[in-house]
């Protein structure tokens, strides 16, 4: 039987693996990660290279490694130095930051915990979980449950009936996305306004420039992050823990997040490139789309028509319980508690129940809205961790407590 086994194996996963290796709360033979993708971080490295991104958003403190300086000290070792940060929010290239990652995972041998399957329902036993998977079963001690919300695509009805028939537009995000991108096309077509709607639409435009259109629905809004910093400390954090309404804190964790914003210099890039005439951004929305396997017409509610050969679709996630039927199975089989929004009602050191925790969208409601970020990773890993020290000191109180009664009693 494991001490510890994770459902996914991306940022967070990883990221906790690395934790209880690196603290020795875990040796490898009692951690396993389970994932269907082959390679450790495989939708961020998916994600992320879709969007044509050179930076990430958040500062380089922001990594996979337990204490916040692993990634300025690689770079350093690698004698990059400064070079690879911009701003002086210190942001690393996407390049720097996958190279730590990659560094990390082999450094502490995170490949070798994996377990190539999916996860399909939970069974809880007497002292321990068993996983049912796509490869079998596993008994585990403590379950951490860091799926992401890969499968929660935000996707538009016009656009599902488009991709039924095979015509060039996919979700950003999607597997299909490769597919469609790489073949040929004269117009692009961009829907959505956020940073990575942004970020393609730029990176499509130094390719074929006065070739792509940006339609967004809302007025463009600059953020430098997507919350504010004072939720990364107690600042802020304090306003959902002293709520015990977990509707109302789902209420706040949803207005503390700059939905659909990017950056100031990523605005300034995007006004050079539209004063080139390198790219078009027009405030409208998609009503209805036809099309077929070579190129798609958009009506928009303007009554404007535009034609492309690729259209992608760059809408985000929508607001659903990510995990499908394997999550939904636990609730049932469990009896978990959940939120009217559907989301786990987890404590302070994110147990779900005893011995199953939670990270990244499934404890948004805890750790606020940094939860899904990298820093949320950390976060949990701490939480999570400090979770066993608390039980042990339980453990040890009752039993001082029942010598004591003894010795006096
Ligand atoms: C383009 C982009 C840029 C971003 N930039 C930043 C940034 O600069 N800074 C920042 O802090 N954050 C950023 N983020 C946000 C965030 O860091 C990522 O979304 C992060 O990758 C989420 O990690 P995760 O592990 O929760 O989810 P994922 O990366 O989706 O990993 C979850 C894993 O679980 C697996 N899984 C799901 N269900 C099961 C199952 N039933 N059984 C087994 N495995 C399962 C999935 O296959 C997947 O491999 C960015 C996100 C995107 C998309």
């Amino acid at each position: 039987m494991l001490d510890w086994l994770i459902v996914g194996g991306g940022i967070h996963g990883t990221s906790i693996s690395n934790a209880l290796v690196k603290t020795g709360k875990s040796t490898h033979e009692n951690l396993r990660v389970v994932d269907p993708h082959p390679e450790p971080l495989a939708v961020w490295n998916i994600s992320t290279s879709n969007t044509g991104m050179e930076y990430l958003r958040s500062p380089g403190e922001h990594n996979l490694d337990i204490g916040s300086g692993g990634l300025k000290r690689f770079a350093r070792e690698r004698h990059s130095g400064n070079a690879e940060f911009y701003s002086r929010y210190q942001r690393p290239t996407l390049a720097l930051f996958n190279a730590h990652c990659k560094s990390l995972i082999k450094e502490n041998d995170l490949a070798e915990l994996r377990i190539n399957a999916t996860a399909l329902s939970l069974k809880k036993m007497t002292s321990s979980f068993v996983l049912q998977t796509t490869s079998g079963e596993i008994e585990s001690k403590r379950i951490i449950l860091a799926i992401g919300s890969s499968d929660c695509l935000s996707i538009p009805t016009w656009a599902e009936v488009l991709i039924a028939k095979a015509c060039p537009v996919a979700h950003i995000f999607s597997p299909h996305f490769k597919q469609q991108r790489e073949k040929e096309w004269g117009r692009a077509a961009v829907i959505g306004g956020g940073i990575s709607a942004v970020q393609l639409a730029l990176s499509l435009a130094k390719e074929k420039p006065g070739k792509v259109i940006l339609i967004h629905s809302k007025v463009l809004k600059t953020n430098q992050f997507d919350a504010d910093p004072c939720w990364l400390d107690a600042r802020c954090l304090r306003l959902i823990k002293r709520q015990s309404d977990f509707g109302e804190r789902r209420r706040i964790v949803d207005n503390a997040r700059h939905w659909g914003s990017f950056p100031e210099e990523i605005r300034r890039e995007l006004d050079l490139a539209i004063r080139k005439g390198a790219l078009v951004c027009r405030l409208d929305s998609v009503l209805t789309a036809t099309g077929d396997q070579s190129s798609v017409k958009l009506k928009m509610s303007s009554s404007e028509e535009t034609e492309a050969e690729l259209v992608v679709l760059a809408t985000g996630h929508k607001r659903c319980l990510p995990g499908g039927n394997f999550i939904k199975q636990a609730i049932n089989k469990l009896d978990l508690p959940c939120a009217p929004c559907g989301f786990p009602v987890a404590d302070e050191y994110l147990r779900w129940s005893y011995g199953l925790f939670v990270t990244g969208p499934l404890a948004e409601l805890v750790i606020g809205p940094a939860s899904r970020n990298i820093i949320g990773a950390r976060f949990a890993g701490q939480r999570i961790i400090s979770a066993e020290v608390q039980q042990r000191q339980q453990i040890k109180e009752l039993k001082y407590s029942y010598f004591e009664r003894r010795r006096t009693g």
